[in-house]
Order: structure tokens, then sequence, then C-alpha cells
């Protein structure tokens, strides 16, 4: 059997039981009683990395939250199975592993695992899962026949759970189809694992440029020394380092937060690509942000920081992906425009619900 890496070592420390966690940050009953509601549903799972981030003595800690069950999870919205991100996702399906939405590029889905649990995920409630040596070369297959494809972005779950070998035939083979230009990763596992940042890996991944990882950090603590060097062996390999992510309730709905976030971030070559206003995942309404308050939010960045340290703010509506624009602070102005599809037509008022989407 391999020798399994430091990393992997830590992996198995991670921490998902009650009375573990309880014995390092003292667990409220309310959340003993949901860690246990939501034990098969959407079980906890944190890193050691991660947990050593949360602040004991603050219940309201955003890290906490990101990371620990609420029993807020336990509430479910009305129509929420109505917005079914899975079920809408099916339509573009063309094979296992591949959803291919947009002209050009598509998602590659090659494991469901992640190094933790985000209460805001939606993809939350999905048993992890790995593609069969048949689904992989059927994905490859896909890509390799449909030549409009010059953007993949291997997504997940977390790709970067996969090992430096099944990371290597992935991105081997698909650096190895012509008119793929571009080959994007996109994962929170820097922030969660960031011993997962090997000098192995990122040689690897650089051997494959142009290489694009899109990290999602969340609030400003996750970004700590170990977290700053995994960012800079990526970014000194020459691998172009974005961020995205959500804005969440009582996580990052604050312009000051986010300044700080996207500031730290671009200091370390990390430049803010998407903010996304609209998770809302099973359980996790209460997340949810305004969208009106989000704009502001996004907003008010602008001249108060370098233009590069601004995200554009977006969402998915009725399946695509669309720039929110127009903020005004009376939310009168506030429209979506439409980006990602060159057909698409006039802009859309941003009062319906948006689905999730944040890779
Ligand atoms: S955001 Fe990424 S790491 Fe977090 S649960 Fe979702 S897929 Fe996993």
């Amino acid at each position: 059997m391999a020798k399994r890496e430091e990393w992997q070592l830590e992996l198995g420390r991670n921490v998902t039981r009650s009375e573990d966690l309880d014995r390092i940050i003292a667990l409220s009953d309310d959340e003993k009683t949901a860690i246990a509601e939501l034990s098969d549903a959407y079980p906890m799972k944190i890193t050691r990395h991660y947990l050593s981030l949360l602040d004991p003595g603050d219940p309201n800690d955003p890290l906490r939250r990101l990371v620990v069950p609420s029993p807020l999870e336990l509430r479910h919205r009305p129509g929420e199975d109505e917005d079914d991100v899975h079920a809408d996702e099916a339509q573009y399906q063309p094979c296992p592993g591949i959803i291919h939405r947009y002209p050009g590029k598509l998602l590659l889905i090659p494991t469901l695992a992640c190094p933790a649990h985000c209460r805001y995920c939606f993809r939350k409630g999905r048993k992890v899962s790995h593609l069969s040596q048949d689904e992989s070369e059927e994905a490859l297959e896909y890509i390799r026949g449909n030549e409009s494809i010059r953007d993949v972005i291997i997504t997940g779950g977390e790709p970067l759970m996969l090992t430096d070998e099944e990371l290597f035939y992935w991105v081997s083979s698909i650096r190895a189809i012509p008119h793929v230009e571009i080959i994007r990763i996109t994962t929170r596992t820097p922030i969660y694992l960031p011993s997962r940042i090997t000098d192995e890996l990122v040689g690897m991944l650089a051997e494959h440029a142009p290489m694009f990882v899109i990290v999602s950090f969340a609030h400003p603590r996750e970004i700590v020394p170990d977290v700053e060097r995994a960012l800079g062996r990526l970014a000194d390999a020459g691998i172009v380092l974005l961020q995205q992510g959500p804005i969440l309730r009582g996580i990052n709905d604050d312009a000051q937060v986010l300044k700080e976030m996207y500031e730290k971030l671009a200091s370390l070559r990390v430049l803010p690509y998407y903010a996304i206003w609209g998770i809302c995942a099973p359980g996790a309404e209460h997340f949810l942000v305004d969208g009106h308050e989000a704009a502001e939010i996004i907003g008010s960045l602008e001249n108060r920081t370098s233009g590069f340290c601004v995200p554009h703010l977006i969402t998915i509506a009725r399946g695509d992906k669309v720039r929110m624009m127009g903020w005004s602070p009376d939310g009168e102005r506030l429209h979506l425009a439409r980006r990602d599809r060159p057909s698409a037509s006039a802009p859309a008022q941003v009062h319906a619900r948006p689905e999730t989407h944040h890779k």
C-alpha cells in the first residue's frame, strides 16, 4: 500500500464527532442536536487546521457558523425542493461527471469528496463518489469530441482531494486535447487543508499551464500564514489565482469585512473575480442576504479600494450566470445583466429568487 502523505494523515484526524468538538469549543445543546440530526443528511466534518482558527469563546464566530451544524439547518423553506440545483444541472449532463451548460466551457466533476463540509454548500446531501475508470474515459471522450470547448473547469466536491496521480491523469489528459486552452480548478482546500499544497502538486499543475486555481474564501480570518504560504507557492509557479465566493449573512455581509479580505488576497496575488449572491441550499436560508443589500455592499467598495479588489457581483437566474449591476442606495435601479450566454436578450429584474451556484 502506498505511503500516505502528510495531508492525507491530517484528513484522518478530522473532527466529525460531537463529543470531540465539544471538548474544543463547548457546543450548545442546540448545536449538539443539529449535529446528531444532520449526521446522515449532511454530517459535520472539520479539519484540525480550520478548527484552530475558530474562536472558542464566541458562539457567533463566523468561522464557527461556516462549519458547525446549526439548528437553523433543520428548518426548510416551502418550495425549496422545486429549486433543486441538481435536477437543473441534470439537463446539461451528457455523461457522468460533465455539466455542459455554456458554449466554450464545461464543468468536470471527478469527485464529490471534500476536506470539510461547508454548511452553506449547495452540493450538500450528495453522496461522495468518484468517477469510475470507464466514466472518466467517457468524460474525456466527450471533451475530445467537442472542439468548441476551450475552458475546462475541474470542480467537485473538491478536485484537490484526488491524489497527485489521479489529478495528473486528469490534467495531463485534458492538456493533451488541442482545443482546450485553459484548465481551471475550483477549490476551498487551500483554506481547509493548506498542507495539501505540496511542492509536488504545485510542480505538476505548473507543468500543465495555463492553469487557473479559483479559491473560495469566505472571511479574512481564513487567511493565516500557512494559507498565505500555500497561495504563495501556487503564485510563484505561475498559476493564476482568482477568488470567487458567496456573500453570506452573518459571515461576510459587511463591506469592511469584504474589503479587508479582498485587499489581503490581492496582496497575495489572488484577484477577486466573482462575489456570488443567492446561496440558498436546502436548510441554508439563514445564510441568504437580500439581493439589494448584497449589491449595495459590493457597490460601496467602488472608490474605496483598488479597482481590481472589487469583484463582479453575480447570481444564477433561470439557469444563466448573470452579473448584477446598476446598484443604488434605494435599490430601485438594481438589474441583472446577462453575461455568459451571448444569445441571451434583455436584462431582467432581480426579484425572482435565484438558484445557487458558486463554482
Ligand atoms: S464549498 Fe467546496 S469544500 Fe465546501 S462543501 Fe462545497 S464543495 Fe465541499
